[in-house]
């Protein structure tokens, strides 16, 4: 096939005419044209996305639930899939601290530029210190609490409720299991049919994936740049380092860590592993969401990868909610950035809180663009740094938050091939493109 038939390929095109077009907009003033005309096709992807997202929980984990032999089973796979994603996330949050008390960032910035920083994004940092008082408000079993609707339609209503979605599918399933067989076998059928038909709508949403790429990005760039896009160019000289320190950082646990768990515990080469969640890790740069990337990630794990319905349709909805080694290592790097600019050392014991609390942060974050900054502010306070500090790092969060959901979602992917293959549940990786053609049939 082709090369430039490839979808990541294409999705690579829309996102590097993304990047040209935005800087050109930038460049000429052509911030309202590319608000009213290019920004629009964006959120119809991502909303695109979203439309799917819930459905396709619901669908393929009642499938799935409703598949396993026995109940033992969901609780052994769900302990694995717990510990590994936990285990994964102190790992990438280590990497942050070495790699910040390494390149120390927070050193390099000139004391005039701290200053105005943290006088532009004053009221910016005021909004998320408010943000995360609310979360520190909810007390310690909030979290159990939050996993049971009171009413099915209105968690299927929010995207933001996806963990009681999943509560609510495995509950369907566990009781389609205990049904007599004729009682339970046309829902069976429903979800059954229902889940192949969401995998088919996530490659027609995908069809418009390089339209969506690229306006995504051009946006993007024109709101960072605003009206003077001498800004970015002064942002990056301030915070340039501290930037290098947080991509060094995820590169590691991206590139180094994952690949050394598949070969580990997995038969999956690494190329295969990468070529397939290619086009996922390209929707999760552009819409820094990983909970809107969800759709794209289940489907290349299960048509490409090979990880069974059943596995992924568990672990990956689970591990866009809470697993975010990505956003736990940000946060790593960004507490101790803003302690170094701030000339405030930090000792062993802040250094192992920050382990503690930004492996808990990174649970709580919701897979929505920004929301790490908001868990960022729970961490700063519980060692003891000035939370208004957050203002040094906003103006370049947004490029940031592209970059670790990239890594958030790469390691939701890699874990729920890790735990497939435990359990003989990973099959032949298939990246023929066949797949990602409609075909229209007579
Ligand atoms: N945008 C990230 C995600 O959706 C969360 C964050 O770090 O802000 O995965």
């Amino acid at each position: 096939m082709r090369w430039y038939r490839r979808l990541h390929w294409q999705i690579i095109l829309g996102l590097a005419l993304g990047v040209v077009y935005g800087a050109l907009a930038a460049a000429q003033g052509w911030t309202d044209f590319t608000r009213d005309w290019i920004a629009p096709f964006g959120t119809i992807f991502i909303n695109g996305l979203k439309l799917i997202a819930v459905p396709l929980i619901l669908a393929s984990l009642v499938t799935g639930v409703a598949s396993l032999s026995d109940l033992k089973k969901l609780s052994r796979i769900g302990g694995k899939t717990i510990f590994i994603y936990i285990a994964t996330t102190v790992v990438a949050v280590t990497i942050g601290l070495v790699t910040v008390n390494v390149l120390r960032p927070g050193q390099q910035v000139p004391e005039a530029m701290r200053l105005e920083l943290q006088e532009t994004y004053a009221a910016d940092a005021s909004a998320s210190e408010a943000l995360a008082d609310t979360a520190k408000e909810r007390g310690p079993l909030q979290l159990l609490v939050d996993l049971v609707p009171e009413n099915f339609f209105a968690a299927a209503a929010s995207n933001g409720s996806m963990l009681q979605v999943v509560f609510i599918s495995i509950l369907i399933g566990v009781g389609l299991v205990q049904l007599p067989e004729t009682k339970a076998k046309p829902l069976l059928d429903f979800f059954e049919s229902a889940t192949a038909l969401v995998l088919r709508l996530v490659d027609l949403v995908m069809l418009i994936a390089p339209l969506g790429v690229f306006a995504l990005i051009a946006s993007t760039i024109t709101s960072v740049a605003g009206d003077d896009p001498g800004r970015i160019a002064q942002l990056m000289g301030a915070l340039g380092y501290y930037c290098v320190a947080v991509v060094v950082g995820l590169a590691l646990q991206t590139l180094v860590t994952y690949p050394i768990l598949l070969k580990l515990f997995t038969p999956m080469p690494i190329r295969t592993f990468y070529t397939g969640i290619a086009p996922a890790q390209l929707v999760a740069f552009s819409t820094s969401s990983s909970g809107a990337t969800l759709p794209v990630t289940m489907e290349r794990c299960e048509e490409k990868l090979g990880v069974s319905e059943e596995v992924s349709s568990f672990v990956l909805p689970l591990g866009a909610t809470i697993n975010m080694d990505g956003t736990g290592l940000y946060q790593a790097v960004a507490a101790v950035f803003i302690a170094q600019a701030l000339g405030m050392g930090l000792g062993v014991t802040a250094q192992l809180t920050i382990v503690l609390t930004a492996v808990l942060a990174s649970i709580g974050t919701a897979g929505v663009p920004g929301a790490g900054i908001i868990m960022l502010v729970v961490i700063l306070e519980a060692i003891g740094v000035p939370s208004a500090g957050v203002a040094l790092i906003l103006g370049v969060d947004r490029i940031l938050d592209m970059t670790r959901t990239i890594t958030n979602i790469t390691g939701d992917a890699c874990v729920a091939t890790i735990v497939a293959s435990s359990e003989g549940q990973l099959g032949r990786p298939d990246l023929s493109e066949e797949r990602d053609r409609i075909r229209i049939r007579a």
